[in-house]
């Protein structure tokens, strides 16, 4: 670091393709079909069976040979160390809301780090994960966005993230008593589109019914994207009903050249025809992502232009008053500029909620993602404008 990075920031480069690391992750049986998994196992001299058990129990969280009684004693340690690596470490986990959301910090076997949030609610649990080890779409107003990109994440690393914490509700580790994990949102570190076949994989297996994988219903999992438009038109052909997330952040292209700097290969409009594209085919409304800035994004005629916009669109939009991030200028758009916002949006007919954020304290909220090792460096300390019981504006969601 010189003294020059402390300047006002320049623009950081959009990266689309990941560095290449010399060392792959070790083979996980999370990055095989149910065949490969099959054959796998039979080479290694055992019925092609074992593989199904070794996948019932790794998408239930268990990867302690020893309580692996389906298979021979003698086997599982063999088994275990050839297909179920352990791939994600913890570092630490950091909870707020009374132990309802809980972020954890995983390091993998380069040592790069990301995180994922946990959150519980009274009606799901949902959790946030990473698709890569940084992220190339240098957003500004974004903690991960601002560090740049390291790597793409392994289908079996992004999976691996999912099956912790459906293990962590299982055994009862977030308060509350024991529970399932209903939903998945890709909106923790990267762009998930960025990681495309790496991410369809983890689809797989967040869909598939046991034992390859967590049988997630697909309306319950969300992709969020920067709005990589070839990459949506793929998503739309792979006839998933998955959830769709498209940030927005901005109504006009002037202004989201700047805050979702990728806008300048894809602009507002080829986005929201992708997104309508993807609504058409799956009969899904989509979601319009929108980080409240206070005067940056917040004015009342950008509301009235994303009301016009979206008026006759399949779309819910989510706004997110900003999460501080470290060093960032910008803050969250006041209450009264957020109700009047939302008061906009919603005269033009487009149903809008409030996104409840979750973690803010811990820095496990959206945008707020940084995977650094260093605890008690606290993000700028901006006061945050407290959303009311969200019954006025209608707060919502994370999903
Ligand atoms: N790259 C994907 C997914 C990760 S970000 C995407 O951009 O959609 C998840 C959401 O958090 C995105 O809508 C992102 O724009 C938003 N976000 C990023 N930084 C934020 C911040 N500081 N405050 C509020 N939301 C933020």
């Amino acid at each position: 670091m010189t003294a020059e990075t402390t300047a006002p920031r320049a623009p950081l480069p959009l990266v689309f393709d990941a560095p290449r690391r010399a060392a792959k992750p070790p083979r996980h049986l999370a990055d095989l079909t149910r065949e490969q998994a099959r054959a796998a196992v039979v080479e290694l001299g055992h019925p092609a069976f074992r593989a199904d058990q070794l996948a019932r129990h790794y998408y239930a969280g268990v990867t302690d040979p020893a309580a692996m009684t389906d298979l021979p004693a003698a086997t599982r340690t063999e088994l275990v160390e050839a297909l179920l690596p352990g791939l994600l470490t913890v570092v630490r986990h950091q909870s707020a809301d009374g132990g309802r959301t809980r972020k954890t910090l995983w390091r993998l076997h380069d040592g790069a780090l990301v995180e994922s949030v946990l959150m519980r609610y009274p009606d799901r649990a949902t959790v946030c994960i990473s698709s890569q080890a940084g992220c190339g779409m240098a957003c500004p107003f974004c903690a991960t966005g601002q560090g740049g990109l390291t790597r793409n994440l392994s289908a079996a690393e992004i999976i691996g993230q999912a099956v912790a914490a459906a293990a962590a509700m299982a055994n009862g580790e977030i308060p509350g008593g024991p529970g399932r994990l209903s939903n998945v949102v890709f909106m923790g570190m990267g762009e998930p589109l960025a990681n495309y076949n790496r991410v369809r994989t983890t689809l797989g297996a967040l869909l598939a019914p046991a034992p390859y994988g967590l049988g997630l219903a697909q309306r319950s999992v969300t992709v969020s994207t920067v709005g990589l438009v070839p990459a949506i038109r793929r998503l739309t052909e792979e006839g998933l009903n998955l959830t769709l997330a498209v940030s927005l952040h901005a109504p006009d292209d002037e202004l989201r050249n700047t805050l979702v700097p990728v806008n300048t290969r894809w602009n507002v409009t080829e986005v929201l025809e992708a997104a309508d594209a993807y609504a058409r085919k799956t009969g899904r409304r989509y979601s319009i992502e929108y980080a409240l800035i206070r005067d940056v994004n917040d004015q009342p005629f950008r509301a009235d232009l994303l009301g016009s916009r979206l008026a006759k669109r399949l779309a819910h939009v989510n706004l997110i008053p900003l999460n501080p991030t470290p060093g960032s200028q910008w803050d969250a758009s006041p209450l009264p500029a957020q109700r009047e916002f939302v008061a906009r949006l919603r005269a033009h007919g487009v149903s809008t909620t409030v996104r409840d954020t979750r973690g803010q304290d811990i820095d496990g909220a959206c945008g707020q993602l940084a995977a650094s090792e260093d605890v008690g460096v606290p993000g700028v300390a901006l006061p945050q404008p407290q959303l009311e019981p969200t019954v006025e504006l209608g707060a919502e969601s994370d999903d």
